[in-house]
């Protein structure tokens, strides 16, 4: 494979914190870098997720077992798991390869891809901070895991040995110091895991916006326009609804949009939105001092310079469907019972986003085989926000020729076959 020189060319597409990111170390290479998005940067998925930097979440979402918990969940519209009845054809082949990855010498496979791409991610966000002007945006706060019992506990223990089998540190706590950790918990949560090592951004928005501008500083080119087609005329050339732009490296991070731009080259990468939702709340009435996860419920509650946001939910339904507001109304109901003051405003202000999923819960990273200069940074689905520094790392570091393309093989665009 062509290494950049350091005066390549390269365009990003998509400027959500992946592509941000990439963009960055891309930037701090020395390459020349347009960032090419319709919308503004961080303002899709990027805009209102939970901030949670997870560097201990290894486990897949498809766990052994997978089709037992699901299926019942799947088909009831106020579980935290839902495929609307008209979806159903649509989404069946990508649950079919999602329970497929659920076989336990894959999910151990899967774990360990994890675990690489998140290896430092903590430190490497806090730097990213620095470098952008706000350090004070990234804090280790640890974050806690409630159950409200050791029976309840016991249902995830695959999950946790997959953590703790590649080092991550989780403590189970008791009811007493659950409460000394966070007074706000209801006693209904006995057990909890307490996990030092984890973090947040304290608002992604403003993260990504910060990186935004950084980069503009930096003499990065934003253009607002929609690519519509990759092509090569010896170099590659990027058809947009306003004109075209040519590039001699393509980096590919649109996001849930992400696979119809890989269609050409004869790529059908099974790509779903997992659609998630907040609830945000200016003035909760109770102060946390880092996430919270109410395991039963599957509610993440994250404290933020804006106040609380209460987010969760896996909804199907695609990239048009509209959204539910029942499903974020139901988040306020969950947080309310694991946290008995919270005072939900009125009319909380809701917000649903398209998580990029891939059915083995690994992202599509890496170059496209017989594509010199095309590269893949997307499908990052419930940790987008955790993985994009190093995401970004590691594309930047391949567009110089200076890791080697095997690195990327779990993540390869071409694994779905
Ligand atoms: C409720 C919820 C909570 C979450 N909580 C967390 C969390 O706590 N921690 C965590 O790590 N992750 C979390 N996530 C996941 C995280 O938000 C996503 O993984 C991440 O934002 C994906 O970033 P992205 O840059 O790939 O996509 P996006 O932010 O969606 O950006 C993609 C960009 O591509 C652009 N685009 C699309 N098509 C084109 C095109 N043809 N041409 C040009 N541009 C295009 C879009 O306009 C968009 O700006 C959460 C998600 C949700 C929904």
């Amino acid at each position: 494979m062509q290494a950049a020189t350091k005066d390549s060319q390269v365009a990003v597409v998509g400027a959500g914190i992946v592509g941000l990111c990439v963009a960055w170390e891309l930037r701090k290479a020395g390459h020349q870098v347009r960032l090419i998005d319709p919308e503004a940067p961080g303002s899709q998925c990027s805009y209102g997720n939970a901030g949670a930097i997870s560097t201990g979440s290894l486990a897949p979402l498809a766990m052994p077992g997978v089709l037992k918990n699901a299926a019942g969940m799947m088909l009831d519209p106020d579980s935290p798991l839902h495929v609307p009845a008209g979806y159903w054809l649509r989404a069946a082949p990508w649950l079919l390869r999602f329970v497929a990855a659920a076989d336990p010498a894959r999910v151990e496979r899967i774990a360990d891809a994890l675990a690489a791409l998140f290896e430092g991610a903590m430190e490497n966000h806090r730097a990213l901070a620095a470098e952008i002007g706000c350090p004070q945006r990234v804090v280790q706060t640890g974050q806690l895991h409630l159950y409200r019992d050791h029976g309840a506990l016991a249902k995830d223990a695959g999950s946790w040995r997959l953590r703790r089998d590649r080092g991550v540190r989780a403590e189970v706590i008791d009811a007493a110091a659950i409460r000394t950790l966070e007074p706000a918990v209801s006693e209904a949560y006995q057990v909890g895991v307490f996990m030092p090592e984890q973090g947040a951004v304290t608002e992604p928005f403003r993260y990504a916006t910060a990186l935004a501008d950084a980069l503009r500083a930096a003499g990065v080119v934003f253009t607002r326009d929609r690519v519509l087609g990759i092509e090569r005329d010896g170099n590659w050339r990027l058809r947009c609804a306003g004109g075209s732009h040519a590039a001699t490296h393509v980096v590919i991070a649109a996001g849930a949009w992400s696979a119809p731009l890989l269609r050409p080259f004869g790529l059908r990468v099974p790509l779903e939105s997992q659609r998630g939702y907040h609830l945000h709340v200016a003035q909760p009435g109770l102060s946390l001092s880092r996430p919270v996860v109410l395991a039963d419920r599957k509610v993440f509650v994250a404290p933020m310079e804006t106040g609380m946001r209460i987010s969760g939910t896996v909804e199907f339904g695609g990239l048009a469907m509209p959204p539910t507001p029942r499903r974020a109304a139901l988040l306020g109901e969950a947080a309310r019972e694991g946290l008995p003051g919270l005072r939900l405003d009125p009319q909380p202000a809701h917000w649903m986003g398209h998580r990029p999923c891939l059915p083995d819960s690994l992202p599509v990273l890496g170059p496209v085989a017989g594509q010199p200069g095309l590269w893949c940074a997307f499908g990052h689905g419930h940790l987008g926000v955790t993985g994009s520094a190093n995401t970004g790392k590691w594309i930047a570091g391949a567009v110089a020729g200076g890791i080697a393309p095997d690195r990327f093989a779990p993540y390869a665009p071409e694994r779905f076959g």
